[in-house]
């Protein structure tokens, strides 16, 4: 599809940001995502500087009847960001930010990433719950709901989330919040991006660090088994400051790991402890009594440091495919089908991260946010990710995430819509209790009637 001149000059009359068409220079650059797997062409590409730009990229798609996307971080696996044929909406230049210490909050526009977050809060020794990745975007993490290390503690990211500013499918501009537009604010915390472009948000803060007790401890795979059953127990008493991941792959070659185990299958625990470093060196104590790790490096460091520990794991531009589950806590059975899938794995890439849930989290009522299942203990995430030069391979690995996650499906409590890859439209009802699909296809019906924000994990107009 190309959009035709006049129409092109009538929006860039109106448009302070920049617009990137296929023949311009740095279009293929500006419609590559977090996923290299995922290759789409754009018709346009609508890189906004503020929510006057959002309103004008609005009003012109539905004017015209194009189809559009929109970017934030670009991390959805299954690549919502961008669209065939279409108008990219993208507010990656969106990056702007400022904390109020009074309030205790910080403003995010809505292309920012959880960098920002972070490196803008931690200035004034506040945090809130963001990604595990620093280059994640705030925008599609936080409308799907948004795990970080510090959940327990602050609870999810929707949960901090006191308003945002959000352009409609009709291109207007509206605040949502408790006290404007509450039915709008419900569906933004869990919703996803179906029901409008949030320009702003605005968060509150906790005091936090800088300096934090945390890291990672890791065993051979061999002892998998007897780790995750500690993780069981541990984490079913553990405080809300402690926040915990497992982790199962092939260690990869950084620094923290010791060259012999480079390539080699492992278990680690990743562990995070928002509150006085002794106090988390008494609750971590109970690692100690595992057998001895091949290495341990959990240690107080900056928070800020601490969140960019997986973003070498996870760079741009490699292929990725994953799908997950929720769990119920983890038992013998899931924990056997775990370890005999991580020993099958295909990519020396791959990982199975297993989020722990639980504490605050699980104290906010189910109904009040469009987030469910808030009572599950654990996100597994089956990743698969190989070269772009391995592309030939990539079957195989999918496969290898198929196989796991139908293993663990007698087990699932769910889905977290933001790690739905290539699921179909019954996986993403599924992610809902009946009760807040009903409201959401209301919801969309109200908001987006004629389904305009489609490219995301799609609630139809009820
Ligand atoms: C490496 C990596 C690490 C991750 N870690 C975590 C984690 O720790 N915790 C967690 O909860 N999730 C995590 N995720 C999943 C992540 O939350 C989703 O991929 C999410 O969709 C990313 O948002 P984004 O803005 O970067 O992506 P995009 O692909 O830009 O957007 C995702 C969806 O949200 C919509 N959207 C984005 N911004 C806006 C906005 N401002 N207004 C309206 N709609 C918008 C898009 O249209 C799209 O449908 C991770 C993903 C990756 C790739």
């Amino acid at each position: 599809m190309r959009i035709d001149g006049a129409t092109l000059e009538r929006l860039a009359a109106t448009f302070s940001g920049k617009l990137i068409q296929p023949q311009d220079p740095g279009f293929d650059a500006a419609r590559q995502i977090w996923n290299g797997h995922v290759q789409r062409r754009p018709a346009l590409i609508a890189r906004c500087r503020g929510a006057a730009d959002v309103m004008a990229a609005v009003r012109l798609c539905r004017e015209h009847d194009l189809p559009a996307s929109v970017r934030g971080g670009g991390h959805a696996v299954a690549g919502h960001a961008i669209c065939d044929g279409g108008v990219v909406i993208d507010l990656s230049a969106m990056t702007g930010s400022r904390v109020d210490p009074l309030t205790r909050t910080i403003q995010l526009q809505g292309g920012c990433l959880n960098a920002h977050l972070d490196r803008e809060s931690q200035a004034l020794g506040l945090a809130a719950t963001g990604g595990i990745v620093s280059h994640t975007g705030i925008g599609g993490l936080t409308l799907g709901g948004g795990l970080g290390h510090l959940m327990r503690k602050f609870g999810l990211a929707i949960d901090g989330l006191r308003s945002c500013d959000v352009v409609t499918a009709d291109g207007d501009f509206v605040v949502a919040s408790e006290q404007e537009h509450p039915d709008l604010f419900w569906g933004l915390r869990g919703g996803g991006g179906n029901f409008g472009i949030v320009t702003n948000f605005t968060f509150d803060l906790q005091p936090l660090g800088p300096t934090v007790l945390a890291g990672m401890v890791a065993w051979p795979m061999d002892q998998a088994p007897e780790i995750l059953r500690f993780l069981r127990e541990f984490i079913a008493d553990a405080p809300d400051e402690l926040g915990m991941m497992a982790n199962l792959r092939l260690a990869p070659s950084l620094p923290i790991v010791p060259k012999e185990l480079h390539g080699k299958p492992i278990v680690a625990l990743m562990a995070t402890y928002a509150g006085p470093a002794d106090q988390g060196r008494k609750v971590l104590a109970r690692i100690r009594q595992l057998p001895t790790p091949a290495f341990d490096a959990v240690t107080p460091k900056p928070y800020v440091a601490h969140q960019k520990m997986f973003d070498a794991a996870y760079p741009h531009g490699r292929h990725y495919y994953w799908k997950a589950h929720k769990l119920g806590p983890l038992t013998d059975e899931t924990i056997d089908v775990v370890v005999e899938h991580a020993a099958q794995v295909t990519s020396r890439l791959s990982a199975i991260p297993i989020f722990c849930l639980g504490g605050a989290v699980a104290r906010v009522p189910e109904h009040s946010t469009a987030f469910p299942y808030r009572d599950a203990s654990h996100d597994v995430e089956i990743v698969a990710s190989w070269l772009p030069e391995e592309a030939g391979d990539a079957d195989r690995h999918i496969e290898w995430v198929r196989r796991l996650y139908h293993a663990l499906e007698p087990y699932s409590r769910g889905v977290y819509v933001n790690f739905t890859s290539d699921d179909a439209a019954e996986r993403v009802r599924q992610a809902y209790t009946q009760g807040q699909w009903t409201r959401l296809t209301a919801l969309k019906a109200k908001y987006d009637p004629t389904n305009f924000f489609r490219m995301n994990a799609n609630t139809p107009p009820g």
